[in-house]
């Protein structure tokens, strides 16, 4: 198959070892950087044009699409799907889990179990938002933010109200959460390719840290996770409508709480972590489900 990875960089890990599994299993990968590939939308026959060339209509695309790109990254996906390549994960499904807020209004509606989240707008109504968090200690998150960024823990009332407020001033949009203690500053990664979770690992956040993130500097382990955890996360990636997803969940005294959906998870953490060879399974999901024309939206919606 002609397979094209959207990525902004060949030399990522993630990339590398996608490049790598499609040539270990015959495939003809290539790696495409949305950022200067454009789009002829004008004409009935919709086409991706790339240094002046016309791309080729590929069998199927993996879209690795950054946070920072995903209006222009989508853009482009969506003209695949248009021109009937198959996506590994489709452009409005990417866009839909772009937003934090709306993903989970999508997944409380299908009752998964998620951390208590408010959000408002106006000031005047912060002592409220913080009863519907559970009151304190909770956390405030900037929609926007990624990797533990705009993260921040608030212990008392007080520092609740106040940072509420600077964020508000600053018009930055935030959901104010229920702080899950019980997770002691742990969450766990469910790596879902099709309708099962692949890998899964625990990260660990550093001691006196709350956040996980790797990148915040957290440990990552292999875990054994429990049937209902394993199910929240197919249910929730799939609620998403994404073929692949990195789930993230909490452990509560409830159960599983799903945090976050990631339409493009990374490879190099669960692939060190678990020794799984991820990318040939994302890989082999292409090859039973890779055909042409077969975009549930065809980027519509
Ligand atoms: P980002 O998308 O920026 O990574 P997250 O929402 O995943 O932001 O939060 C970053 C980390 O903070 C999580 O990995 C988790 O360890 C911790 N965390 C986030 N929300 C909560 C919460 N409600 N209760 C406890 N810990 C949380």
């Amino acid at each position: 198959m002609k397979i094209a990875i959207l990525s902004r960089n060949k030399k990522l890990y993630s990339t590398r070892r996608l490049v790598e599994a499609c040539e270990q299993r015959g495939h003809e990968p290539m790696v495409v950087d949305v950022l200067r590939s454009y789009m002829d939308i004008a004409s009935s026959k919709p086409e991706v044009h790339f240094n002046g060339e016309s791309l080729p209509a590929f069998d199927a695309i993996i879209p690795r699409i950054g946070a920072s790109v995903t209006f222009y990254g989508t853009a482009v996906l969506r003209q695949f799907e248009m021109m009937g390549s198959f996506p590994l994960n489709e452009s409005v499904a990417i866009s839909r889990s772009r937003d934090k807020l709306r993903s989970l209004q999508l997944l409380s509606r299908k009752g998964i179990g998620l951390p208590n989240t408010g959000f408002a707008h106006d000031p005047g109504d912060i002592p409220d938002l913080i009863k519907m968090a559970g009151g304190t200690p909770l956390v405030i998150k900037l929609l926007e933010g990624t990797q533990g960024i705009g993260v921040v823990l608030a212990e008392t009332k007080k520092a609740a109200e106040s940072v509420i407020e600077a964020f508000m001033g600053l018009k930055a949009n935030i959901m104010v959460q229920e702080y899950i203690k019980e997770a002691g500053g742990a969450d766990i990664r469910c790596f879902v390719v099709g309708d099962k979770v692949v890998a899964a690992i625990k990260r660990q956040a550093q001691p006196g840290e709350f956040r996980s993130n790797l990148h915040r500097g957290g440990a990552a382990s292999l875990i054994r996770i429990t049937p209902k955890e394993r199910a929240t996360a197919v249910k929730a990636a799939k609620i998403m409508g994404l073929n692949v997803a990195g789930v993230d969940l909490l452990r509560s005294g409830r159960g599983p709480l799903v945090m976050e959906v990631n339409s493009s998870p990374g490879l190099e953490g669960i692939e060190t972590a678990t020794g799984k060879d991820v990318a040939g399974l994302i890989i082999e999901f292409i090859e039973k489900n890779g055909k042409p024309h077969r975009t549930r939206t065809r980027g519509q919606g």
